[in-house]
């Protein structure tokens, strides 16, 4: 198969996501046209919240292959790095400045995730991203082709399907029986815009990232490129909130029900919650098991969260979805492969065996961070005991 053949097909890319947005990128930067279809009215229609890190041999990888290196670097944190970790009366336990984690953990600048989205958009032609067109079938029609319909009647014709969609892939289930299962664990939160100067959550998030840990559940606060800091509060539970109904309730009521559930937690690392104002929501956490059974399919594959969600405690999903992209426009572009479904073995190969560890590792670390014996597990798996208190 060669580029030529490639720019002479039908590409659809369903989601306008990291991964979707990363492959559009990546086919572009070899002249091969696709066409991205994004349940989102707009760019601007949800905001997108958080800050993420991204690795230097996954998603600055990435983006140094799609030529936006030099634009991550203008917009990314590598203060952001820095990390502390707490009890839950708020006692630092270990103060990682962001030379020390560059030096742990390798470099991991962070950057916001809007800024991430638009650094992307940015870069593909202002129409490549066909927005407001929610996919609601894909079928295949022989010949091997598939035939999208979209929320607005929109009839898509494609020779090769990329499903970029996340956590309710629709694309998903011609590729495996095996759905997404809630991970045991929930976020409840949102941005505190401005932090008061000096204040406890100011001083304890610093440029970073702190995490507090005790009795099973977790405070975390991550600081954003404006200065507003975004506040998590993470619990176990054995089944997922009702979304719908607790994104009703109000923040008010919300707070009186965490209150309860981080009654162990210091009063004052409790308060962080009233001060969020902006962008409050739920994440019930999924995640697909590490060793995926996938059916045979062709003509079609799924890259990011959509191909193996996992929840957020080792911060690898955006990076294996920006890697993802990478591997497959790769094995699509590479003379190696005869046809686009030894391309998409091929891709899909590397991928799930990546995939496996992945996931692996961030079950054992949620394990770690939801522990009933609070930090202490951390700071075993870390070797490090020394305890330090903001002053
Ligand atoms: C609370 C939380 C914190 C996180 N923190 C981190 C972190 O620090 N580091 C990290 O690496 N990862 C983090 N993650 C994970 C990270 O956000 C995801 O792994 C990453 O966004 C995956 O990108 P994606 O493009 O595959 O999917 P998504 O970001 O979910 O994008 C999917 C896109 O598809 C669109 N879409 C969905 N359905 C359809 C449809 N039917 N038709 C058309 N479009 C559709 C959506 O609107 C969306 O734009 C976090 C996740 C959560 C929940």
């Amino acid at each position: 198969m060669s580029i030529d053949d490639l720019r002479s097909r039908d590409i659809a890319i369903v989601g306008a996501g990291p991964a979707g947005l990363a492959v559009a990128r990546l086919l572009q930067v070899q002249g091969i046209p696709a066409r991205v279809l994004e349940r989102d009215a707009g760019r601007d229609a949800r905001r997108q919240g958080g800050s993420l890190d991204l690795a230097e041999n996954a998603g600055i990888l990435a983006l140094d292959r799609m030529g936006l290196l030099s634009e991550f670097e203008r917009l990314s944190r590598p203060a952001g790095q820095a990390t502390r970790y707490l009890d839950h009366n708020g006692t630092v336990l270990i103060d990682e400045d962001a030379a020390s984690s560059v030096e742990a953990e390798g470099a991991r600048p962070e950057i916001d995730r809007a800024s991430l989205r638009d650094m992307l958009l940015d870069a593909l032609p202002h129409d490549a991203v066909e927005w407001g067109r929610a996919v609601r079938t894909i079928t295949p029609t022989g010949a091997d082709r598939y035939r999208i319909e979209t929320s607005d009647h929109t009839i898509v014709e494609a020779d090769l399907v990329i499903g970029c969609d996340g956590h309710s892939s629709k694309a998903r289930p011609l590729v495996t029986q095996e759905t997404a299962t809630y991970a045991g664990a929930t976020f409840v939160g949102g941005d505190v815009t401005h932090p008061e100067p000096g204040g406890l959550l100011d001083r304890l998030t610093g440029t970073g990232t702190m995490f507090a840990l005790g009795h099973a559940k977790v405070i975390m606060a991550q600081r954003h490129g404006d200065g507003s800091i975004r506040v998590y509060y993470a619990f176990t539970s054995d089944t997922a909130p009702a979304r719908d109904e607790d994104m009703a309730a109000s923040q008010v009521e919300v707070a009186d029900r965490l209150d309860t559930t981080f009654s162990d937690f210091s009063p004052d690392m409790r308060s962080f919650f009233g001060q969020i104002d902006r962008d409050f929501g739920w994440w019930p956490l999924y995640g697909v098991p590490a060793e995926q059974r996938w059916n045979e399919h062709h003509r079609l594959t799924l890259v990011g969260d959509a191909a193996h969600i996992m929840p957020p405690f080792t911060g690898q999903g955006v990076n294996m979805a920006l890697l993802d992209a990478v591997e497959l426009v790769n094995a699509l572009t590479s003379d190696q492969y005869p046809t686009i479904d030894a391309a998409i073995r091929a891709y899909e190969s590397t991928m799930l065996r990546r995939m496996r560890t992945a996931i692996e590792e961030t079950q054992q670390a949620q394990a770690v961070f939801l522990s009933p014996r609070g930090p202490e597990q951390l700071l075993d798996a870390l070797g490090e005991q020394g305890r330090r208190e903001i002053s």
